[in-house]
C-alpha cells in the first residue's frame, strides 16, 4: 500500500471529518506553544539572529480544519511580540507554506485564507507583514523547498506517520505475515515486528532531517510534536485496541482473517532517545529542547456543564475518542476493509475504549523537539 496515495484525514466538514474531530490535536498544539516560543526567542535574543526581509515559515502535515493555521498564527504572534520588544518599527514580511500529502483537503484551507488575512490586519495593523500563505503538497519525506530558504519549520502530530508500512513485516521468502491479527506493535507481536518498525522510523526520520537540513538556513529552527512513548516496544497503545476490535470481527466472520493479517498501520511512536539518536547521527542540527508531556486520551473533550461522573458522561468521552480516531484512520482502513464495516467497527471500538478508560487512566506521551540548524 502506497501510504502517500492513501493517507489523509477525513476531509470536508461533516460529522466524521477531521475538521470536526480534532480538538485533541488542538490541545497538543497549544500545550507545545511554550516550547515553540522559547525556541524562536532563544534564537533571536541569545544568538542574535537578525530577521530577514521575508521570514519563511512552513507547517508540515497541516491537515485541514480549525488546527491548520493555529501553529502559524502562534508563530506570527511570537514574531510580533519579539519585534515589539526589539523596538522594530516594522516586522518582516512572511511567506507561509502549508504542507500535507496530496489527498489532503486543500480546497477547504484555501477558502479560509481571506478571513485569516482579515483577522491579521485587524489584530496586528499595517506595521505587521504582509503575510502570504500558500500550499506545498507533497511528502515531507522528500524535498519540499529550495536550498537554504526556510527559517522556521513546524509540525504537529504528523511525524509519527511513516512513509510506508515496514516491508520486513512480511517474511520475504515465504511471504508470510509476521504480525498476524495485529495492526501495530502488540502484546502478541514477535520481536521482528518491533525491529521492523524501529528500522522504518530510523530510515524515515533521517531522511526527514537530511532534506530539511538542505532547505533550512543556518540558525533556522524546526519544532516538532509527535506521539512518542516511554518504551517504544511497549504494546500499550490505542492502536492495539483498534487491532483487537478488528480481531473480534474476524472471529465473527465479518472480516476475513487474511485481510487483517496483511494489514499494519504506517505509524511509529519513538521514545526520546530514539529521536535524539537520529538527529545526532545526521549531524546538521543541534537538539535545543526535548520535552515530554502526557495527555489523557479524552483531552479536548468539551467540559460538561456539570462535571458528572455518570455512565452517560463516560460513554460520551469514549465516543469522543473513537470519533477522532475515526477521522484519522478511516481513509486508510476503508482501503483495506471496505466502507461497509466502518460504522460497526467504530461502534465496537467506542465500547472497548469506554471499557479501557474505566479500568485505567490512558494517556498519550507527546514529545516536543526543537532543533536548530548548525
Ligand atoms: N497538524 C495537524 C494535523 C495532524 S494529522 C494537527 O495538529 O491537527 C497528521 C497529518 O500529517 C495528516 O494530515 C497527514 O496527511 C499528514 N502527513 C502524514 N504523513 C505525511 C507526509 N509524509 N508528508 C506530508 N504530510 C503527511
Amino acid at each position: 500500500m502506497e501510504v502517500e496515495q492513501v493517507l489523509h484525514m477525513n476531509g470536508g466538514v461533516g460529522q466524521t471529518s477531521y475538521a470536526n474531530n480534532s480538538s485533541l490535536q488542538k490541545v497538543v498544539i497549544s500545550t507545545a506553544r511554550r516550547t515553540l516560543e522559547e525556541s524562536i526567542t532563544d534564537q533571536v535574543y541569545c544568538n542574535k539572529v537578525v530577521f530577514p526581509e521575508c521570514l519563511k515559515i512552513a507547517d508540515l502535515g497541516c491537515s485541514s480544519g480549525p488546527n491548520t493555521l493555529t501553529a502559524v498564527s502562534y508563530i506570527l504572534d511570537i514574531i510580533e511580540a519579539t519585534c515589539q520588544s526589539l523596538n522594530m518599527n516594522k516586522s518582516p514580511a512572511f511567506q507561509v507554506f502549508l504542507n500535507d500529502l496530496p489527498g489532503n483537503d486543500f480546497n477547504a484551507i484555501f477558502r479560509s485564507f481571506s478571513s485569516f488575512y482579515e483577522r491579521l490586519k485587524k489584530e496586528k495593523g499595517d506595521k505587521f507583514g504582509p503575510c502570504f500563505i500558500t500550499a506545498m503538497p507533497g511528502s515531507f519525506y522528500g524535498r519540499l523547498f529550495p536550498d537554504n530558504s526556510m527559517h522556521i519549520v513546524h509540525s504537529s502530530y504528523s511525524l509519527h506517520w511513516l512513509s510506508q508500512v515496514p516491508k520486513e513485516l512480511v517474511n520475504n521468502i515465504t511471504g508470510e505475515a509476521h504480525n498476524k491479527g495485529n495492526i501495530y506493535i502488540s502484546e502478541t507481536s514477535p520481536p521482528v515486528v518491533f525491529k521492523a518498525y524501529l528500522n522504518q522510523f530510523q530510515k524515515d526520520f533521517i531522511n526527514f532531517i537530511r532534506y530539511r537540513s538542505e532547505e533550512i538556513v543556518p540558525g533556522g529552527i524546526i519544532v516538532l510534536t509527535i506521539i512518542g512513548s516511554t518504551k517504544s516496544d511497549s504494546p500499550k497503545s490505542i492502536w492495539e485496541i483498534l487491532g483487537r476490535t478488528l480481531n473480534d470481527m474476524v472471529k465473527e466472520n465479518i472480516i476475513e482473517a487474511e485481510s487483517l493479517d496483511n494489514f499494519n498501520m504506517p505509524l511509529y511512536f519513538p521514545n526520546a532517545e530514539e529521536v535524539k539518536r537520529v538527529v545526532q547521527e545526521e549531524g546538521s542540527f543541534s537538539v535545543q529542547k526535548l520535552n515530554a508531556f502526557e495527555m489523557a486520551w479524552d483531552a479536548g473533550f468539551p467540559t460538561a456543564q456539570e462535571d458528572d461522573n455518570t455512565n452517560n458522561e463516560k460513554h460520551k468521552r469514549g465516543k469522543y475518542v473513537s470519533d477522532y480516531m475515526r477521522a484519522v484512520a478511516e481513509p486508510i482502513l476503508v482501503k483495506q476493509f471496505g466502507e461497509t464495516i466502518m460504522d460497526e467497527l467504530f461502534s465496537r471500538f467506542a465500547e472497548k475504549i469506554i471499557e479501557s478508560m474505566a479500568q485505567e487512566k490512558w494517556q498519550y506521551v507527546n514529545l516536543v523537539i526543537s532543533l536548530t540548524k548548525n
